[in-house]
């Protein structure tokens, strides 16, 4: 076991090492990639906490946690080592004395790249010129590496979610900026998952009386849970009589598509359609078999179901 040495000198620690989130990042990263080397995503962390030290959110809390939570959403999403290393070095040479051919030299050209255009496009995105910024030109402005976008998403994500710290008016307008921009870059991209929690961090800055009212909707909603378990079952039943093999999950819409929905129809209520989604583990057509049982039962409502 433990000495107690070891365990006092961990309690100074912010945090205990089977918990921490640089481990819990790591562990995902493998799970995943389970031949990716953890010890350069360490390596990283070490540098750019270093680099980072002393410096503050507006929060109040150390600066070293946006990074690493930069870097944690990225590996949720299953994206590479490299990535994952220029995520944790993604302001460092913004905002420290460390330079890019340092880090360069610390971690190679590859890393070197995708935090350089990141910097270059915090430059255009933010400088004089960026209310006029198109997506072409971000997406020119980020080279010819993808992952510099998909950095500048999760950085935004991770901003958009510790929102709270700023004042309303810079709140408006970062939201703003990220509607207009950065969530057409996610639908071109294809990140939904990202796209999702940006918009509702959007809705909250922008509407909170729209925040407030579609999440008392949704916390109160009566029979909701057990309407869709019973509407999975009977899919359920009915596809596997036309022995399809498949899988149906519930799928609950964000809290702004579901806004979105109520002010475009000029509801008086929150207004909500449930959802289920039907993944056909097979041929083409045992999909076509599905929708035929499934349609054949239940009409579909136009403009409502989508085919992938
Ligand atoms: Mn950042």
């Amino acid at each position: 076991g433990e000495s107690g040495l070891t365990r006092r000198l961990k309690s100074l620690l912010p945090w205990s090492t089977d918990t921490d989130p640089v481990s819990t990042l790591i562990r995902t990263h493998k799970s995943i990639h389970s031949d990716a080397d953890p010890g350069i995503v360490r390596h990283a962390y070490e540098t750019a906490e270093r680099m980072h030290r002393g410096q503050m959110r507006k929060s109040g809390e150390p600066f070293i946690t946006h990074p690493v939570a930069v870097a944690a959403i990225l590996s949720d999403l299953g994206m590479d080592t490299v990535t994952l290393v220029a995520a944790m070095l993604h302001d460092t040479v913004e905002d420290t004395s460390y330079t890019i051919a340092a880090l360069e030299s610390d971690f190679g050209p590859e890393v070197a790249l995708i935090v350089d255009g990141l910097t270059k496009f915090d430059k255009l995105f933010f400088g004089e010129a960026a209310e006029a910024e198109t997506l072409r030109k971000l997406i020119i402005a980020a080279g010819r590496d993808v992952r510099v976008l998909v950095i500048k998403l999760a950085d935004r994500l991770h901003n958009m979610r510790t929102l709270d710290a700023r004042s309303t008016k810079s709140q408006q307008r970062i939201a703003t900026a990220t509607r207009d921009v950065l969530v057409p870059l996610c639908d071109r991209l294809g990140i939904q998952v990202i796209k999702r929690d940006l918009e509702d961090c959007i809705l909250k800055a922008l509407s909170p009386s729209g925040y407030a009212l579609i999440t008392e909707y949704l916390a109160q909603r009566e029979g909701w849970n057990e309407y869709l378990e019973r509407a999975r079952s009977a899919f359920t039943t009915e596809l596997k009589n036309g022995r399809v093999d498949c899988k149906i999950t519930v799928r609950p819409r964000h809290l702004y598509s579901i806004w979105k929905d109520t002010v475009a129809g000029r509801h008086s209520e929150p207004h909500d359609l449930p959802r289920l989604v039907v993944q056909v583990d097979g041929d083409d057509m045992d999909c076509y078999a599905a929708l035929g049982i499934i349609h054949g039962r239940w009409r579909p409502v136009p403009g409502r179901f989508k085919d992938f």
